[in-house]
């Protein structure tokens, strides 16, 4: 049998996955991440653990199944600096939660032409992309400086260090969308921007080469003489975005998990929004490229964390569906802005609060308002994008740990008045990288993969419209509220 191995080297843990022929899943296989935390703010990994847990993830699968070919997916922002020389990493692997750059984002913000930075990268000037902390690293660290100067200091996100190391530094490459994401990338020449390179003091010797996202790479070994030709290289949204089949303009996927993230498929234009939320390339395929419309919701899987884990009100995160089914109380408001609101708000000032409670609120009560605070921030986004796209989405398609929640899918298909699809392939991530290395490497065709996409379940719009204008117009007066607190 023909397989294809998949990696998804993510945030917290690197899971592998092998596929058939078909797109099905055969075997999956993760191994945990450790972060590290050295100052508030900072995220931190140890470059050898990304490396580590990419040969753990994939080995024992590589050994069963001799894929025919691998895709990989990453992080997305997270970068290492290493030495060439020596083969060593010269900075941790610092992850895209990291916020060192903030301040000088702030001080940046006068200097830089904003406009001409969205144009551009399609993006903001935000400590959450890899040139600002690139900056902040070589204003800080004089080895990094001095090997910069020397012309020895590589620069990678996590799957280009990654196959540097494991090819002893044949392979120096990364693709279209994740070169997206560092912001000195010109999002529509596919090219490295002088200028932002200049901002940044990234130097062009550091770069890897952008290739395809779909094509052979190169033969990776990843040890012991088990080696696999690389066929596809994707940011880890964008696989997700892929796995889901959204491969016509309009159409769009949730990944639920710690946060929430958002891609509609914008097609082949480059189009920037007018509601704050950021262009992104989806993925260059085939000699094409797509666009692709990102909005990110920071705090939502964590906020119902936060609930079982730090307030204990339920015991754990799964129990939230069934405590939301149990209230009878609609109207507590909580807005999750936990860690500030990000798209499309992006005010990181702003702290959660909770609206409307009375002396009968209890735990289920509130676990209620959390979900439905949840639902409410996917609304603005999904909204967002319609506005953007200048047409209303058909369906959302979700996948993640929380879209296993009923309560809450049911609550964000009557906000959007749309059917949410719950992906039967939760491993959405690694499957759609696979899926692009089976593209590459088979010839399974764009069409075969749309028409085996399946739903696992099907949320359709049930509430009347007057509860739910009712629920919306109740939410926008407690961000007004909000942010009168906030001054
Ligand atoms: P990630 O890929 O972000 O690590 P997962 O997809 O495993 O995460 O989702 C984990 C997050 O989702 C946690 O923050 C957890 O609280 C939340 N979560 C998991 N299951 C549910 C659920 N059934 N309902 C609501 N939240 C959930």
């Amino acid at each position: 049998m023909d397989t294809i191995l998949g990696i998804d080297q993510g945030t917290t843990q690197t899971t592998a996955v092998i596929v058939d022929t078909a797109g099905r899943l055969i075997a999956k296989n993760s191994v945990q991440v450790p972060a590290r935390f050295p100052q508030p703010g900072w995220v931190e990994q140890d470059p050898s653990d990304i490396v580590r847990t990419v040969r753990e993830a994939a080995i024992p699968l590589i050994e069963q199944y001799a894929p025919r070919a691998f895709g990989f997916d990453n992080q997305g922002e997270t970068f290492v600096i290493w030495d060439v020389e020596t083969g060593e990493p010269l900075t941790p692997a610092i992850v895209w939660q990291d916020k060192r750059a903030a301040d000088l984002c702030a001080s940046l913000a006068g200097q830089v032409d904003a406009e001409r930075l969205r144009r551009v990268t399609g993006l903001l000037l935000d400590s959450y992309f890899s040139g600002p902390k690139v900056r902040h690293v070589l204003e800080h660290d004089p080895a990094v400086r001095a090997a910069v100067e020397r012309g020895t200091a590589r620069f990678g996100t996590t799957e280009t260090w990654t196959l540097w190391s494991l090819t002893g530094g044949r392979l120096h490459v990364t693709d279209p969308s994740t070169a997206s994401r560092t912001l000195f990338f010109d999002a529509n020449a596919l090219a490295w921007d002088d200028a932002l390179l200049d901002l940044f003091g990234v130097k062009r010797s550091m770069l890897p080469q952008v290739v395809p996202s779909a094509g052979f790479v190169g033969d990776v070994d990843f040890g012991a003489g088990l080696t696999v030709p690389l066929h596809a290289l994707l940011v880890d949204q964008q696989a997700a975005l892929f796995g889901q089949a959204c491969f016509a303009p309009g159409e769009m996927k949730c990944t639920f998990g710690t946060g929430s993230f958002l891609l509609m498929n914008i097609g082949r234009e480059m189009r920037l929004s007018n509601t704050g939320l950021l262009t992104t390339v989806a993925w260059n395929v085939d000699s094409q490229t797509s666009y692709a419309l990102d909005g990110g919701i920071f705090v939502t899987g964590s906020a119902v964390q936060w609930l079982a884990e730090s307030l204990k009100l339920i015991p754990d995160p799964a129990a939230s569906a069934a405590a939301a089914g149990r209230s009878t109380d609609a109207d507590v408001v909580f807005v999750p802005a936990l860690q500030g609101l990000a798209a499309p708000h992006w005010d990181a000032a702003v702290r959660g609060a909770i609206f409307g409670l009375n002396r009968g609120t209890g735990p289920d009560d509130l676990t209620r308002a959390t979900l439905d605070g949840i639902a409410c921030r996917v609304y603005e986004v999904v909204t967002a994008m319609a506005h953007d796209a200048g047409r209303a989405p058909t369906v959302l398609k979700v996948d993640g740990g929380p879209s296993g929640n009923s309560y809450l899918m049911q609550m964000v298909a009557d906000l959007l008045e749309l059917d949410v699809l719950v992906a039967a392939a939760r491993e959405a991530t690694a499957m759609g990288v696979a899926q692009l290395a089976a593209h590459s490497a088979l010839g399974v065709t764009l069409d075969d993969l749309a028409a085996r996409w399946e739903a696992e379940a099907v949320y359709r719009p049930r509430m009347s419209a007057p509860e739910r204008e009712r629920r919306l117009a109740q939410w926008d007066r407690a961000l007004k509220a909000l942010r009168l607190f906030h001054g």
